[in-house]
């Protein structure tokens, strides 16, 4: 194998696949270093390219979301159109099979892309060493190869963070892998940490039938969210069986003779529960442990986090960070986005990366997805706003899907009405916010969302009538 390339990415996650394809596609000799392997079934211990997203986060985590919400479909749902079935059951290892399947799928289709674009693949351990070289090391940590490129992009990703009285055992105490990968339904389960992980981990078994508690430190709920979707999300969550607790600062977890007990604080009270497997989801750090060679050049902070200006360059001239390991959103969209704009600036192009405009999407039922601001930060800057909402109970199509839960909230400037913010809980709000990331990248008004057609009936019409609501017309609700 040839030794010098144009690039040479570490990590074949969302941001590193995506940027070598980029660069093959711009015509750069690339290769892409990547140590992952294939978590579960007969694929075992095999090179897996795709990162955490296609491994063990985003495309694993919605195969099981998707499937307990079929099986709590069946129960709760589907009554409601006449259906019903007696003796309604839940094959855990069958569901766990198809979540492979699909990750076996995906994470060879990133293998077969690779080899059409002449992408080399090489497994093992990147570390950046002086003068634009990269040593490939194995599993014991030995140099197996030395490669040398023009440019270097970085995106190794993140891991679970740990807490320090509570270490994983990948057994009862777990990681969001552990989550993804038990074999049958936890009786009693407890989840630290209502972010994103949390609360859709914790769906996916409370669907199934555990009891879950989910402690959360802060105590406010889902602060990266509008504070008026958080609210009807709050109320949603509880009416399902998840029990958060709020303001629960979780110190750690003894083992004892009915489960683990897990101790918290709560309003100064200290507070014990017994659980039979523990979820950690308390979020996650940069994957940047043995990836730097002190004389290399390139910085990370004290978190971990690998120092980058607005183009993703780091400070050693030729290489560049991009995806978890940088500052901004840990997201799949967004990591991708500047490998992207990274392979366009090497090959003298001008990247772009929106960075207002970056969707967050959480797959819980309903599912919560805005883009933008939320009404809190605009107040907290002092910019005046107008807001206009819509509740899906008013429209027909949600009626007639039996999906009336949730509602569009638009956020605009109060002088110049550009949109500044879009937010929604509902049923496949993961796929109407496309159209609001659309409009604010074209920096629109609310007024160009209310004067688009909307096709009848569609959810998209909540959309329509939130927009129109801004400037207080909305039509099938009292303004
Ligand atoms: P990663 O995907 O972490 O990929 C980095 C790769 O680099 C890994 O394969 C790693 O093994 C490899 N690597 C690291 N260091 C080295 C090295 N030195 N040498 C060789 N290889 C190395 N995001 C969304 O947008 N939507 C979702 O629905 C979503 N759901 C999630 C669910 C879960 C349970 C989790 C854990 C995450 C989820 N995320 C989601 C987050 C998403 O997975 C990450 O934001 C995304 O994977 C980051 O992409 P990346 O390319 O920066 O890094
Ligand atoms: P995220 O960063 O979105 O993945 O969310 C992680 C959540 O875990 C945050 O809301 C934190 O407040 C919460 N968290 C962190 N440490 C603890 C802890 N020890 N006990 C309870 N919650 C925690």
């Amino acid at each position: 194998m040839a030794s010098s390339f144009d690039v040479i990415v570490i990590g074949a996650g969302p941001g590193g696949y995506v940027a070598a394809i980029r660069c093959a596609q711009l015509g750069l000799n690339t290769a892409c270093i990547d140590r992952q392997t294939q978590q579960r079934g007969d694929q075992k211990g095999r090179p897996s390219l795709g990162g955490t997203c296609l491994n063990v986060g985003c495309i694993p985590s919605k195969a099981l979301l998707d499937s307990s919400e079929q099986y709590h479909n069946l129960i709760h749902q589907f009554p409601a159109h006449g259906i019903s079935v007696d003796n309604a059951a839940m094959d855990v290892a069958k569901m766990q099979a198809r979540k492979e399947q699909i990750v076996s799928g995906l994470t060879g289709g990133i293998a077969q892309l690779f080899k059409a674009n002449k992408v080399t693949s090489v497994h093992g351990h990147g570390r950046v060493m002086q003068d634009n070289t990269v040593d490939v090391l194995d599993d014991s940590g030995q140099v197996i190869q030395t490669l040398s490129a023009r440019e270097i992009i970085l995106a190794p990703g993140s891991v679970p963070i740990e807490l320090p009285d509570m270490p994983f055992d990948h057994e009862v105490i777990v990681d969001s892998t552990g989550a993804l990968n038990f074999d049958q339904v936890p009786k009693r389960l407890g989840i630290i940490g209502a972010g994103v992980i949390g609360l859709e981990l914790g769906s996916v078994w409370n669907r199934l039938g555990s009891e879950v508690v989910v402690l959360e430190a802060l105590d406010d709920f889902l602060m990266i969210a509008d504070q008026h979707i958080a609210r009807v999300a709050k109320r949603q969550f509880a009416q399902q069986g998840l029990d958060i607790r709020l303001g629960a600062m979780v110190k750690k977890a003894d083992l004892g003779a009915g489960g683990l007990r897990m101790s918290y604080t709560q309003k100064g009270k200290r507070n014990t529960i017994e659980v039979d497997r523990i979820v950690v989801a308390v979020g996650r750090r940069p994957a940047t442990d043995g990836l730097l060679s002190p004389d290399c050049g390139v910085a990370a902070d004290d978190r971990g986090f690998i120092e980058v200006d607005d183009q993703c360059k780091t400070g050693a001239p030729h290489i560049w960070a991009v995806g978890d390991a940088v500052r901004g959103p840990m997201l799949a969209h967004k990591s991708s986005e500047e490998g992207v704009a990274v392979a366009e600036r090497i090959a003298g192009g001008t990247g772009h990366v929106d960075f207002n405009c970056v969707p967050w999407v959480i797959y819980t039922s309903p599912e919560i997805a805005w883009v933008g601001q939320t009404e809190q930060a605009l107040q907290q800057q002092g910019i005046e706003i107008k807001t206009g909402s819509f509740p899906f109970a008013a429209t027909g199509r949600a009626r007639a899907m039996e999906q009336p839960i949730g509602l569009v909230k638009m956020i605009a400037d109060a002088q110049t009405d550009r949109l500044l913010g879009v937010h929604m809980i509902g049923a496949h709000v993961s796929e109407l916010i496309g159209e609001c990331v659309l409009a604010m990248a074209y920096q629109s008004s609310s007024e160009d969302i209310a004067r688009t057609i909307h096709a009848h009936p569609t959810l998209s019409e909540a959309t329509h009538e939130a927009a129109l609501a801004v400037d207080k017309r909305a039509i099938h609700k009292v303004n």
